[in-house]
């Protein structure tokens, strides 16, 4: 291929007209301009000169262009940089793991020769979407009872049909489909709390999809401990099995204040720096949390969590809806990144976070699909960065509050800070992992495009998204997911699905 490119070429550059040459010649590095003297001290003849010239110009431009593994080519690529450049017939170019390089296509085209490519003249290459709360299992109990509110739902339905069901294999069977699901609608990265997080990590990993895994660690006894004590020693387990891992973050999840002894909530702070993880944890989702937390201790949770010591290191805390003046003053300066979750916030009818209030202060603010199950129940991210712009508009009477771009940093970008990886996720710049997306634009729902960035969160849907790489390896191939086999992963699900059923109270 490139030797081919250097034989079209070569014979074009001989006819450089005689001003072209001598501007490059001026352009020379001081050593390699026309040396008159070798080494040896003899002096070149004027044809030796010309012919060094004629050399360096006609070997300068052929250096051979550099093999990558992918060259991802589209009619725009949305990179979400600190420019926020969207590149019209743009590519991106892939070498292991990392991204090398993004720009026009006719540049990369020019300076790398792939082993792979993949052209798609009618969509979009994006960042992978970050979604920054899930409980990826509960996918088995997808609207297993709705349209209530959160204590009920928890008490009456989950926490009963949790303690009757969860199991490692259920929260594999249950990974596998949040997986199958999250990777054909665009998530490239995931977080996640719930139980057995290490069977989770495994498939996750099987699966090649990213994911910040917290452990949850809660005070009554529950499937995989029977004592916060126990769920502290399986995520020290857990923490020592997957740190490092290139994939999977391993995370400890206090799932809230109000489920928690202050002991273990400062023993999983203890912990999480001991291993340099991230805490995640639940924070102010409901006014009744907040009431009964003030009657109890005379604070907020975001104060009662500062006191404790909670915010002393990397922390993610999910929801963030019912945040004063003072708790925003306490997360910006901890620098808390806040999963915003607007589905699930309007299902429960929780109430809506103060997102236009944390953007402005410069808070890390992620978006999160939260539970399948009876909160939202998908994990569609397009969703959310839909709900996102358009949760803040209604509430705050203000139509320019969180615009397009800032809903899709926040499904990208933003997150990436959130979790604190932003050095390797995020958007599409050179050194960055190569998790990105396909969106296609070809449906009439697409018709005409003025913005690519107004698209991706206004009109394209999950069901637009073609083609997901993830860390440099192509995990969804025009529409199929190319490492789980959707077939079985639904023959678990109608298993469990008739286990749960015939668990439940009638
Ligand atoms: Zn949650």
């Amino acid at each position: 291929m490139t030797i081919r490119w250097l034989s079209a070429v070569a014979p074009r550059l001989t006819q450089f007209p005689r001003t072209t040459l001598a501007a490059r010649a001026t352009l020379l590095p001081r050593t390699t301009q026309l040396p008159s003297r070798d080494r040896k001290g003899a002096v070149f003849s004027p044809s030796a000169r010309l012919l060094t010239l004629l050399t360096f110009l006609l070997t300068a431009p052929l250096l051979p262009a550099e093999p990558v593994d992918w060259l991802l080519t589209a009619a725009h690529v949305v990179t979400v940089d600190a420019q926020h450049r969207i590149i019209a017939n743009g590519a991106v170019a892939i070498k292991g793991e990392r991204i090398v390089a993004v720009g026009p296509r006719a540049d990369l085209e020019k300076r790398y020769t792939p082993n792979q490519r993949l052209d798609r003249p009618d969509a979009i290459i994006a960042p992978g979407l970050i979604n920054t709360h899930t409980h990826a299992p509960m996918s088995l109990f997808r609207g297993i009872a709705d349209d209530l509110r959160l204590q009920d739902w928890l008490e009456k339905f989950i926490f009963p049909a949790e303690a009757k069901n969860v199991s490692a294999e259920f929260c594999r069977a249950g990974a596998r489909l949040a997986v199958l699901e999250m990777l054909l609608s665009g998530t490239t990265t995931y977080t996640d709390m719930y139980y057995f997080e290490e069977a989770i990590a495994e498939e996750t990993k099987a699966a090649g999809m990213r994911a910040v895994l917290g452990q949850t660690v809660i005070g009554f006894p529950v499937a995989d401990a029977k004592t916060p004590a126990d769920a502290l020693k399986r995520t020290e387990a857990f923490l020592r099995k997957f740190r490092g891992d290139a994939l999977i973050t391993p995370a400890v999840a206090p799932h809230a204040l109000y489920t928690n002894s202050e002991e273990t909530l400062k023993a999983c702070r203890t912990l999480a720096n001991r291993f340099h993880a991230p805490l995640i944890i639940h924070l102010s989702e409901t006014r009744r949390e907040n009431e009964e937390t003030r009657a109890k201790r005379g604070k907020s949770p975001t104060q009662a969590l500062e006191a404790l010591g909670v915010f002393d290191g990397r922390t993610l805390a999910a929801h963030g809806v019912w945040l004063d003046d003072a708790d925003l003053a306490i997360l910006k300066r901890r620098n808390v990144g806040i999963a915003h979750c607007p589905s699930s916030n309007m299902k429960l009818s929780s109430g809506v976070a103060p997102v236009t209030k944390m953007l402005a202060m410069g808070i890390n603010v992620g978006l999160g699909p939260d539970g399948p199950a009876g909160s939202n129940n998908d994990f569609n991210m397009f969703e959310e960065m839909d709900l996102a712009a358009k949760l803040a508009k209604v509430s705050t009477g203000d139509p320019q509050a969180v615009p397009a771009r800032a809903a899709l940093d926040m499904a990208t970008v933003l997150g990436a800070r959130a979790l604190g990886l932003e050095h390797e996720i995020g958007s599409i710049e050179p050194g960055k992992r190569a998790d990105l997306i396909y969106v296609r634009t070809n449906q009439p729902h697409a018709w005409p495009m003025y913005s690519a960035e107004s698209h991706l969160v206004y009109a394209l849907k999950a069901s637009d998204v073609s083609d997901v790489f993830v860390n440099g390896r192509q995990l969804v191939r025009n529409r199929v997911v190319l490492t789980l086999q959707s077939e079985q992963v639904r023959a678990a699900a109608d298993k469990y699905q008739r286990n749960i059923l015939s668990t439940l109270p009638r």
